[in-house]
């Protein structure tokens, strides 16, 4: 069953290693964008009954609770099987997340990146180790147990023993599902221009090199798989039965439809996103053009992220051949996946299927 994915795209601060379409922006443009996503929620033609809904941003945790609703009233479907807010840490409070139960509200995922408060701080993020444990206990005493922390590998001024203690805090909520990224480095967020550019802002000459944060990442998939929480995905690890539905719908190809600014959706047959940036959107630019989605390729390198697999068919023989000889990929039980060192180098990986490999 498809999926709903809204965007909430307004932000307490800019974060030095984002590169979302997000930020601070005027409060005055808050109920604009707010009527808008109503006008484009209400002139939907619904195919189908969402399951899944996905409020990411942007920090959500902020939006006030009654425009919230207003656009969750609108949704059809409660309740959803399941329905995440994306949360900063700090920005919850007893009667915000009521609310959010609510409201359906049953998972939410805290964007933690560390638990080191020096490399939080270079971030421009504001929380504390012990402001997440609260939040994750509040979370818990409102019956939400369906819980994600991020962290990202790759922070400026981390080392591998910061990076322990992140990892150690994390197993110590005991939380049932973590996000575990490498940072991006690239030309859309501060610190990725800053470690471009080899310049000094944001810590940009302090952020640990790509081999560095790749052990980062294999240390914590080795200690989350010790402790139950298995990888499933590239950047996702969750125990059994606690994976995220809604985002496994963008690896397995199901539809979803995107509301807000940036959105993306996929009807299983077409792919098209909203105006990236929000006065853009808020004016109501024309409907974005669609793209018919590139199905066969889009089978390996998006279905390829997941631990499961694809299944091993003809298609693209001769780059799969050749994968699997570079110890890549591997065939097991009429599947491919990654190999631990594809994960690592998934990107080369992807790039055989996009369209033009495919001959
Ligand atoms: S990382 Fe999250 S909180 Fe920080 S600017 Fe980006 S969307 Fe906002």
């Amino acid at each position: 069953m498809p999926g709903v994915y809204i965007s909430y795209p307004f932000c307490a601060q800019k974060c030095t290693y984002c590169n979302f379409a997000s930020g601070v922006f005027p409060k005055t443009l808050e109920p604009h964008y707010q009527h808008r996503l109503l006008a484009e929620i209400a002139t939907t033609q619904w195919p189908w009954t969402p399951e899944t809904v996905y409020l990411g941003g942007g920090t959500p945790s902020l939006w006030p609770i009654d425009d919230l609703a207003a656009v969750l009233n609108a949704i059809p479907g409660r309740p959803w099987c399941e329905a995440t807010m994306e949360a900063a840490p700090g920005s919850l409070s007893p009667e915000r997340v009521a609310a959010w139960r609510t409201l359906g509200i049953n998972r939410v995922s805290l964007g933690v990146q560390s638990f080191v408060e020096t490399e939080i701080r270079r971030t421009g993020r504001k929380h504390t180790a012990q402001i997440v444990a609260e939040d994750v206990a509040l979370l818990r005493a409102n019956g939400i147990e369906e819980i994600n922390l991020d962290l990202i590998a790759g922070l400026a001024g981390q080392t591998f023993e910061s990076w322990r203690i992140s990892v150690d805090a994390v197993l110590a909520l005991n939380v049932p599902h973590v996000s575990v990224y490498i940072l991006e480095v690239d030309e859309e967020s501060r610190l990725g221009q800053e470690v471009l550019l080899n310049g000094k802002r944001f810590g940009a000459p302090d952020v640990p090199s790509e081999d560095l944060q790749a052990t980062m990442y294999e240390y914590a998939a080795d200690r989350l798989a010790a402790a139950g929480i298995p990888r499933y995905e590239i950047s996702n690890f969750a125990r059994p039965s606690h994976e995220s539905a809604h985002n496994l719908k963008y690896w397995r190809l199901e539809p979803y439809l995107g509301f807000g600014a940036d959105a993306h959706s996929f009807d299983g047959s077409w792919r098209w996103q909203n105006a990236e940036q929000i006065d853009a959107y808020v004016q109501g630019a024309a409907p974005p053009p669609r793209d018919a989605a590139d199905k066969l390729g889009e089978r390996y390198w998006v279905g390829l992220r997941l631990s499961e697999g694809v299944h091993d068919l003809e298609d693209y023989r001769p780059q799969v051949d050749r994968l699997v000889a570079d110890g890549l990929l591997q065939r097991d039980s009429g599947r491919i996946r990654l190999t631990p060192r594809g994960v690592l180098l998934s990107n080369e990986v992807f790039q055989e299927f996009l369209t033009d490999a495919h001959s």
